[in-house]
């Protein structure tokens, strides 16, 4: 599309031409935005079906970063992460509703802080979605304390 008012061509977007199905392998993991929500541990609320999560963080997340240290072999690792692209449909309300694979799936556009848009990997920081500096370690963790690490993502937004 070519933008009367300016004459800027607006480039189609393969995030908006291809299906999650379709995607190249760099194509798909460009669309991690970097923002650790997956990281975190979370809970079903039994009745309500509401995910809850947690400040508690996996074993391979950097907090300085918002990285996998060890994302090539975090299966072996950490069998418990999940595999986006293998993952049932039934499982993508366990993402976040900013995470851009729950987001297209679900039809709906990127938002506006999202890397691929802003062109700025920052942006995910600055916009206040990841979970950088806002996770504690697991490793010493008490079950009985699980109350006391229950967050709300959006609060630091
Ligand atoms: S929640 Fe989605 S966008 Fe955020 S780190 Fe996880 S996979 Fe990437
Ligand atoms: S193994 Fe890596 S990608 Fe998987 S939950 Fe842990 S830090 Fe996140």
């Amino acid at each position: 599309m070519i933008h009367e008012c300016c004459g800027i061509s607006e480039r189609p977007v393969y995030w908006e031409q291809k299906t999650l199905a379709q995607m190249s392998d760099d194509e798909w993991e460009s669309l991690c935005d970097g923002c650790g929500r997956c990281c975190v541990w979370k809970f079903e609320d039994a009745d309500s079906g509401e995910i809850l999560y947690t400040d508690i963080r996996c074993k391979l997340f950097d907090d300085d970063h918002c990285r996998c240290l060890d994302y090539q072999h975090r299966a072996q690792i950490v069998p418990d992460c999940m595999n986006i692209r293998q993952m049932e449909d039934k499982h993508y309300a366990w993402l976040p509703e900013t995470c851009a694979y729950r987001l297209l799936h679900e039809g709906k556009p990127l938002f506006d802080w999202h890397p691929l848009i802003s062109g700025n990997a920052a942006s995910v920081h600055q916009a206040g979605i990841s979970l950088r500096h806002h996770t504690v370690c697991g490793q010493d963790f008490c079950e009985a304390d699980i109350v006391r690490h229950i967050i709300d993502p959006d609060a630091h937004n």
